[in-house]
């Protein structure tokens, strides 16, 4: 980001990551990547280093770091070792299921949980998406029906981030026995753990295009039986509380962009640098400097919306409309600095041992999840014609 975004502790900070990615994630990224999954021990280490419940509060041994520049700088160390899958699977943890167990939980639920988000026992997914439904919640044909003191929840998700290494799920099931599409009540949010579960079970690994190295899954829900003190929040307000979760999952995407369009600018300058054709250095091709320079020009917008929108967040005033416009913007730029920087590396950049073609699979990604680029401008001109 640029120069005054982040403040001294921020730059402390950064070492502490800076040497956790060099210890615990360059030397074995590659090989996740082949394996397509990330070793259990990249969890612990995080956590040993205070890396996972960033926002945990001291009231529950976390460090309350819900500045919202703390998880840019992770995002920022990881994209500068080309560790783009990492960065997704911290997001799904600390992004989308951490706070709903903050701001919905009870205090014994996060007196539970918190903890084990943070020492890594209890790695999480967020299970809201089925075959059947994706952009539209209330297709979520999983159900959860009352069993005494417990529900028992049974039905398919997919694309579930952390589904075959995780631990348990953040899962959106049908509470009120409907059928079709269901009403804006009909929906509850649980936490599923997986152990002591034999009906949850993960089924095909889906094999990505890009991001590699984060397993991407199919989750089956065969009766499990889960007690009624793991719903987050009351019954029927679980489309409501993914409503009130989406600035916050939306800025982590925009965030995320921003950070790999500049990464992939930065490699593409020194890669240019050096490379010439017809005697030439590259450089000196009008061409090369026209796209760098509409590549920087929409960086630097770009890293100043994000950082507005990040003071928002910072300061609770970022709404929802406001995060899609941002996730919307800077999702849209970073698949476009990825496609001209790659263009810029001729055929390296169609080798994926190059970071940008790793980054041009990576960023596709970036306007489908966590709201697809024409849901957001559904929700932006909506909020314009209200
Ligand atoms: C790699 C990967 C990881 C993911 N991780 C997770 C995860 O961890 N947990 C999870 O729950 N989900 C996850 N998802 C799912 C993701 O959020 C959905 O794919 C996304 O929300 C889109 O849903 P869909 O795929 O069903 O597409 P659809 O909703 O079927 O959309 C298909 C097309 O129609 C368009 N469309 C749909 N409705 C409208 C409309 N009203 N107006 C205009 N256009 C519309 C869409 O924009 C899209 O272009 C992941 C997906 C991928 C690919």
């Amino acid at each position: 980001m640029f120069a005054g975004f982040y403040d001294e502790i921020h730059e402390e900070f950064r070492e502490v990551v800076r040497e956790f990615v060099a210890r615990e994630v360059t030397p074995h990224y590659r090989r996740w990547d082949a394996e397509h999954r990330m070793d259990r021990s990249l969890w612990e280490a995080a956590a040993e280093n205070g890396l996972l419940g960033l926002a945990v509060g001291e009231e529950h041994g976390g460090m309350g770091l819900d500045d919202y520049r703390y998880r840019m700088v992770i995002d920022e160390e990881l994209a500068r070792a080309d560790a783009l899958a990492v960065g997704l699977a911290f997001h799904l943890h600390d992004d989308w299921v951490l706070p709903a167990v903050l701001r919905f939980g009870t205090d014994a639920q996060r007196e539970t949980w918190l903890p084990r988000f943070m020492d890594a026992s209890f790695i999480t997914s967020v299970a809201w998406t089925e075959p059947g439904a994706g952009s539209d919640l209330r297709g979520v044909r999983t159900k959860a029906v009352r069993d005494g003191d417990d529900y028992l929840i049974s039905g398919q998700k997919t694309f579930i981030g952390n589904g075959i290494t995780g631990d348990g799920a953040l899962v959106l099931a049908r509470t009120d026995g409907s059928s079709g599409r269901g009403g804006a009540e009909s929906f509850s949010l649980f936490l599923v753990e997986k152990e002591g579960n034999p009906g949850y079970r993960a089924g095909t690994q889906l094999d990505k295009m890009g991001l590699k190295a984060s397993d991407t899954a199919e989750l089956f829900f065969d009766e499990v039986r889960v007690p009624a003190e793991n719903r987050i929040g009351d019954e029927g307000q679980g489309l409501a509380m993914i409503t009130q979760l989406l600035p916050q999952g939306r800025l982590a995407v925009a965030a995320s962009a921003a950070v790999v369009a500049g990464q992939v600018l930065e490699e593409t300058l020194r890669y240019v640098r050096d490379r010439s054709a017809f005697d030439s250095p590259i450089t000196e091709y009008q061409n090369t400097r026209f796209r760098l320079a509409e590549q920087q020009v929409a960086l630097e917008a770009t890293q100043h919306y994000v950082a507005e929108t990040v003071r928002r967040f910072n300061v609770g005033e970022l709404d929802v409309v406001a995060a899609s416009k941002a996730k919307m913007w800077a999702s849209e730029r970073a698949k476009d600095a990825a496609d001209v920087c790659l263009q810029l590396h001729g055929g390296y950049g169609y080798i994926l041992e190059y970071p940008v073609a790793q980054a041009y699979l990576a960023v596709r990604l970036l306007t489908i999840f966590g709201g697809t680029s024409e849901i957001l401008r559904e929700t932006v001109a909506a909020d314009m014609l209200s």
